[in-house]
């Protein structure tokens, strides 16, 4: 991986399957740093609100890229607290269902949704001082990303933590159908066509099925400044 000196600082990547703890991470570790983090899956959530909305069928590739055209999709960091706005509209809870998720990850396979979306994500990162998640950003959103990070963990430990997640948020779910949905996802992400979730060969692997988040966010930011110290970019 090539270490150069971008304007703002590194660009980190932190990708891997639901569940894993990368929302978290990303925010503590881009707070620790210093750095914006950059959702990636809340701006496909915020697409995916946006095909409900209008109330277009996912299979008509070409409504999808017409909204995908005209689409103003927005994340705002103020206070580390996240807010998602699509058309104006401030979508933030509204994307976190269960339901959400799975339409997410359906629209989030055709081709003109991954183009518009890694073309916004390009920009709003290039200059660095960034932390993106996704499932992606290692491997065709940013390959020439300075640190790149794999983070993952059992299908069970993921399925509970969402579960926490999502009845903290009210949903009448089970722990059974969520473990189902979260694997069912995982599914969808790895075996789609157009870049598929996967670990980039050159991203470090955090497994965090048996780790506090302060134990994976030291591990991860202690690597981090290294990188930042040798890149000379430390602020
Ligand atoms: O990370 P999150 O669970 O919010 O992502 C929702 C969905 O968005 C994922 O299941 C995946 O289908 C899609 N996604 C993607 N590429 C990314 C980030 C998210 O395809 N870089």
């Amino acid at each position: 991986m090539a270490v150069n000196a971008r304007p703002n600082g590194l660009i980190i990547a932190i990708d891997g399957p639901s569940g894993a703890g990368k929302s978290t991470i990303a925010r503590l570790l881009a707070k620790r740093l210093g750095y914006l983090q950059i959702d990636t899956g809340a701006m496909y959530r915020a697409v995916a609100f946006l095909v409900g909305q209008a109330g277009i069928d996912p299979g008509d590739v070409a409504a999808v890229e017409r909204l995908c055209n005209s689409a103003d999709i927005r994340l705002d960091n103020a206070n580390c607290s996240l807010r998602v706005y699509a058309n104006g509209q401030d979508v933030t809870e509204l994307i976190r269902t269960p339901e959400m998720s799975l339409m997410t990850s359906r629209i989030s396979a055709l081709r003109p949704v991954r183009e518009s979306m890694m073309l916004l994500q390009r920009r709003l990162g290039q200059d660095g001082g960034v932390v993106l998640e996704g499932r992606d950003i290692g491997t065709a959103v940013f390959p020439d990303a300075e640190l790149k990070f794999f983070l993952f963990a059992s299908p069970e430990e993921r399925g509970k933590r969402r579960y926490a997640e999502l009845v903290g948020n009210g949903e009448p779910v089970t722990l059974e159908e969520t473990i189902e949905a979260v694997t069912r996802r995982d599914r969808q992400d790895s075996q789609r066509d157009i870049a598929p979730l996967r670990q980039a060969e050159d991203a470090i692997p955090v497994d965090s099925s048996h780790s506090s988040i302060e134990e994976v966010l030291n591990k991860m930011e202690d690597i981090a400044r290294g990188k930042i110290q040798q890149a000379g970019t430390l602020l």
